[in-house]
């Protein structure tokens, strides 16, 4: 009998290559491989498995979702997508709307129609949005992605979107003029390598989305739901949007994603222009509310604190420094070998991510423990003497 690897590499698309583990169960930060093999998992399923894995909590409110009614359409409503709703618009504090999607990219899709909307409405052309930034692989939000490698071969693509140097506010806002529809913007980039702009910058952005009468959209996909310390990475920065997008950590694992339009944002569709099937399915709608009650942002303070701590006391010749936000964080390698210290974490028992080559990023579950923390930032040293062999 082969291997599942050699399986998957038979039947799949080789779009994602093969996966150098293959994951059976999981509880809390801990996963077990299907050979058994424990490892402490420090990348969540790229920020999304908020609670850890199988969070009693979420597979109770999951199970009897399931049990209930899994499933309505937009043809009909339900009370957890009412409820979640609303309890999103209050964390945010402001007056919102929603639109419930099963994915970032869906979040960002319906963001970009908002801005097609609004583009026609007031006669503005062009979009800015952020080199190296990532905003999804559809089509809409892929001409939004910063990335050339991914972007250019799958182009031309419907609007004329401009790219800027991320965290330079000068750049910003010589690009964004009064025919300029909407910039879209991650409060830090994610796929980029977890790197937060510099302070002011995303309060200049809404300075000068206001000055010119353009859209701002902060893409929290990755940085919401506690990741960073706060419900939403915006908060700590000192601005609102007028579109936020959400989906990874939101869910804590089901698919759901969330476009939401503060004021006039949130009125900008009518009835007809936007849907989904599966959008804000009850399933997933029950597990984001299970998430939202059981994210602790005290416990999440305290842990990223001594992560951050702890990888900052390394002094080793292949760490340059660590960057990010509460438990979203990167070690920032003095060479190009994340791929190294990914496996050589792997053999080590923990799983990261060699999110570019020269950053290995370290997003934990929420609910990572002190001594889970600790057992890594100790293991961490040897695991980059081992990875600069
Ligand atoms: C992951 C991500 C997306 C895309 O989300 P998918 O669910 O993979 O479509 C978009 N924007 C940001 C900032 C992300 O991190």
């Amino acid at each position: 009998m082969s291997s599942l690897y050699e399986r998957f590499e038979q039947v799949f698309m080789p779009n994602y290559g093969v996966p150098p583990v293959a994951l059976a169960r999981g509880e809390g930060a801990r996963v077990w491989d299907v050979e058994g093999r424990e490892y402490l998992d420090f990348i969540a399923g790229i920020a999304v498995v908020s609670l850890g894995h199988a969070h009693p909590a979420l597979v109770e409110a999951v199970s009897k979702q399931v049990a209930t009614i899994a499933h309505t359409s937009n043809l009909f409503l339900h009370e957890p997508e009412v409820l979640l709703a609303e309890r999103l618009t209050g964390l945010l504090g402001a007056p919102a709307r929603v639109f419930f999607a099963n994915s970032g990219t869906e979040a960002n899709e319906a963001a970009y129609k908002l801005a097609v909307k609004y583009g026609k409405r007031t006669g503005r052309s062009y979009f800015v949005a952020a080199e190296n930034g990532f905003h999804g692989r559809t089509i809409g939000a892929l001409s939004l992605s910063g990335k050339k490698s991914i972007r250019d071969q799958f182009g031309p693509f419907p609007v004329d979107v401009r790219f800027v140097p991320y965290g330079d506010a000068d750049a910003l806002k010589e690009a964004v003029t009064g025919d300029c529809a909407v910039v879209f913007l991650e409060p830090t980039q994610g796929e980029a390598g977890v790197v937060p702009p510099p302070d002011g910058y995303l309060a200049a952005a809404r300075e000068i989305c206001d000055a010119t009468g353009a859209l701002l959209v902060a893409d929290e996909i990755q940085s919401a739901i506690g990741r960073t310390g706060h419900w939403f990475a915006h908060q700590a920065d000192g601005f609102t949007p007028d579109i936020l997008t959400l989906a990874k950590g939101l869910g804590g694992g089901l698919p759901i994603g969330a476009c939401v339009g503060f004021g006039e944002a949130g009125t900008l569709f009518e009835k007809g222009d936007h849907g989904s099937t599966f959008g804000g399915n009850p399933v997933s709608c029950a597990a984001a509310l299970a998430v939202l009650d059981n994210v602790d942002l005290g416990h999440v303070n305290e842990v990223a604190a001594r992560l951050r701590g702890g990888l900052e006391s390394i002094a080793h010749p292949l760490l340059k420094g660590v960057r990010g936000r509460g438990l979203w964080l990167a070690a920032v390698l003095a060479e190009p070998v994340s791929g190294k210290v990914q496996k050589a974490a792997q053999d080590a028992g923990f799983l990261v991510n060699a999110v570019q080559p020269d950053a290995v990023r370290i997003a934990p579950p929420l609910v990572v423990t002190a001594g889970q923390v600790d057992a890594f930032t100790a293991a961490f040293p040897n695991i980059l003497t081992e990875a600069s062999q």
